[in-house]
């Protein structure tokens, strides 16, 4: 695996990767200490927001693909921690993924994972994995929203019964590195009637909410929230008692942001 292209913007720095077999994949490195690798050449789940699925799955980095991301950079940036939350459905590649947490974690690196939950076997793994932050990517309660959405998901309920499952084991201060994360797109999860049930299910597991900012993706009509929507949102759930985090700028660059990372982009 090479580096082939670095793209900046002023806040993010982008990498585009070209694997030994032709394939491409891209890593960002923001917030000036982060690096977001990806685990996956395309990915299974092919949200409707996200330019990281818009071509099914290509196949599985190995955990050396992963660690080579940050390999092939520690040299010139002062990464210190790692997200594994680029282009890819972690719990897809559960073994491979584990692996590659092992060889972060053995460099002295903070490592996070996203996940949408899918498949239920891989996020068994995942939650047990020695992380050091979970997001659990949600978007939608109901499921007729969360099909139109995901390509393919596990049903809500059955991602967080495994959740509850996992906290009867599990010690308080594991069960603070677990978050929801949760997309706000205009017209279709924002309604009052969503974040009343999302603040609902928030409570039940005494999880964070990441609420995150959608990044425009070409071929979509999806719309993102204004800044005033975004904020009602914030204080609807913190009205309802829910610890509520906001995405940073770093996550809302065009360059690298949330759901923008591509394997096809034009270099
Ligand atoms: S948001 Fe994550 S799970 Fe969904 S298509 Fe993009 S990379 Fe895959």
């Amino acid at each position: 695996m090479k580096v082939i292209k670095e793209l900046k913007s002023p806040l993010n720095r982008l990498f585009i990767f070209e694997t030994n077999d032709g394939y491409r994949v891209e890593s960002v490195f923001y917030k000036g200490e982060r690096l977001c690798v990806s685990s996956q050449v395309g990915c299974p789940v092919r949200c409707l927001f996200c330019a990281s699925g818009k071509n099914g799955l290509k196949r599985n980095l190995s955990a050396e693909e992963i660690f080579k991301q940050y390999e092939l950079l520690k040299g010139e940036l002062p990464v210190k921690g790692v997200a594994i939350a680029g282009i890819g459905e972690p719990s897809a590649n559960a073994d491979e993924v584990l692996g590659a947490i092992k060889r972060f974690k053995a460099e002295g690196l903070k490592v996070t994972v996203s996940t949408t939950g899918y498949p239920v076997e891989g996020f068994r793994k995942l939650m047990r994995a020695p992380h050091d932050g979970l997001t659990i990517s949600v978007h939608a309660i109901f499921e007729e929203k969360r099909r139109k959405l995901f390509g393919v998901s596990v049903p809500l309920e059955q991602v967080f019964t495994e959740v509850e499952e996992y906290f009867k084991e599990a010690s308080s201060s594991r069960r603070k590195k677990f978050q929801i994360g949760y997309l706000l797109i205009k017209g279709i999860n924002d309604s009052d009637e969503d974040l009343k049930a999302l603040g609902e299910l928030a409570k039940r597991c005494r999880m964070t909410v990441m609420l995150m900012a959608y990044n425009p993706v070409p071929g979509t009509a999806l719309k993102g929230l204004t800044d005033e929507e975004y904020e009602r949102a914030f204080l609807k759930l913190r009205e309802m008692g829910v610890r509520v985090t906001l995405s940073n700028r770093f996550r809302r660059d065009p360059l690298g942001g949330c759901g923008t990372l591509t394997i096809a982009r034009e270099v």
